[in-house]
């Protein structure tokens, strides 16, 4: 279906005044797509000629709203959702072993389906605007391979809708729970990445836990989504090792560590030396931005070149009551944690749930491109993220999703 969009506005520069950056240039565009692809960014003023209103066209008015990139939602559990349940409060446990070995128990006996309740979280997300989801899906010898093939055919019901990234994630340790033989079924079976989980305070093993991580990604030619929590002294060994394995593998670019809290702890001189070699083997760094002071110092990765992005996690599962499964209010959080202010500051961070450059003077929508974009009723960026203005529409290949 050949469509046109036009009355849309895309920022260009920035404006200013002296030193003081007071909002953003924009000017009007139009752009064509077909089959799910941008066939032409025109200028709304001149470009949109007769010879382009063919009777086929299906022309939408964009009401003057800012066109940005596809939203996306990348930490989230498929599997873990309670969304639909009647409120039940979390359970107060000891550590994360008593957490997720009673979240199993809880999961099998819960009076709402699997493929319910990921339907439920999906739709919430769809609804804030997300139109890109990596999901860790829980990987051990008991669960098997279920909770991924129902996730996998939850998914077949979204293909119009969303694209997605899926995590083998093994939640009871790799070791722990001798999951390497089920792990290697799931990536046989379709998943995308493998995950982890902290290969000390879980498995007790660093060295055979991560070599075993590595094996599985290089044996599969996956990427690495790894949870770790560990702090302090045995975080600095487990980046450490990271690093070394990268090297030794040449996985740079295709490793990411999720909520990396233990960056926090090491001191400032230590973190330059960490941070470079991070931004050196281009290991990104997930976090779910959390408010219980374990947050790494995202803006000091950022400035040394790591990359870093954003997703929910949790959101109302056996780990946490909280989450509104809106990635955008997570970010406007990070910028009010961080006290990013300004125009410039509060623009940059949507890359964080865009993984895209905004701001370029050919602008960031291009002929080629997926034609998946979100558009809003705000006059700048920096005011969708500091204002929480709601998402007016998504598109997902050509197709209105929200
Ligand atoms: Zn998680």
């Amino acid at each position: 279906m050949k469509t046109l969009l036009k009355n849309v506005r895309i920022e260009t520069d920035y404006l200013t005044e002296g030193s003081f950056t007071y909002g953003t240039a924009t000017k009007k565009l139009a752009i064509m797509f077909d089959s799910g692809i941008i066939t032409a960014v025109l200028d709304n003023e001149v470009e949109i000629s007769k010879e382009n209103l063919t009777e086929d066209l299906v022309v939408i008015d964009g009401q003057n709203t800012l066109l940005l990139p596809q939203l996306r939602e990348m930490h989230v559990h498929f599997d873990k959702s309670k969304l639909g349940i009647p409120w039940t409060p979390i359970v107060p446990v000891k550590n994360r072993i008593e957490r997720f070995t009673k979240e199993f128990d809880y999961l099998n006996k819960v009076p709402l389906s699997f493929s319910k309740r990921m339907e439920n979280l999906i739709n919430l997300e769809l609804s804030c605007g997300v139109t890109h989801f990596r999901s860790h899906i829980d990987i051990h010898p008991t669960v098997g391979q279920r909770y991924l093939e129902s996730a996998q055919k939850v998914l077949e019901n979204y293909q119009n809708k969303l694209d997605y990234e899926l995590v083998a994630f093994p939640q009871h340790g790799l070791l722990l729970s001798n999951a390497f033989n089920e792990m290697k079924t799931a990536l046989e079976n379709g998943a995308n990445l493998v995950g982890g989980v902290d290969p000390i305070s879980i498995d007790n093993d660093l060295e055979t836990s991560l070599n075993q991580t590595f094996e599985l990604a290089t044996q599969f030619n996956v990427p690495i989504d790894y949870h770790l929590h560990e702090r302090h002294h045995d975080a600095r060994k487990v980046f450490t090792k990271f690093l070394t394995l990268i090297e030794e593998t040449k996985w740079q670019g295709k490793v990411t560590i999720s909520h990396a809290y233990g960056l926090r702890d090491l001191p400032i001189e230590e973190r330059k030396e960490l941070f470079a070699r991070l931004a050196a083997n281009k290991v990104t760094i997930i976090s779910s931005i959390p408010l219980d002071f374990v947050i790494p110092p995202l803006t000091e990765l950022k400035q040394a070149g790591v990359k870093i992005l954003i997703g929910c996690d949790n959101i109302y599962d056996c780990w946490s009551p909280f989450g509104n499964g809106d990635v955008m209010d997570k970010l406007n959080r990070y910028a009010e944690i961080f006290d990013l202010t300004t125009q410039k500051e509060l623009t940059e961070s949507l890359e964080l749930v865009t993984d895209q450059k905004l701001i370029t003077a050919s602008g960031w929508i291009k002929t080629g491109m997926p034609a998946n974009f979100t558009l809003v009723n705000a006059g700048s960026t920096a005011e969708f993220v500091a204002r929480k203005v709601p998402v007016t529409a998504s598109y997902f290949k050509g197709q209105r999703v929200k």
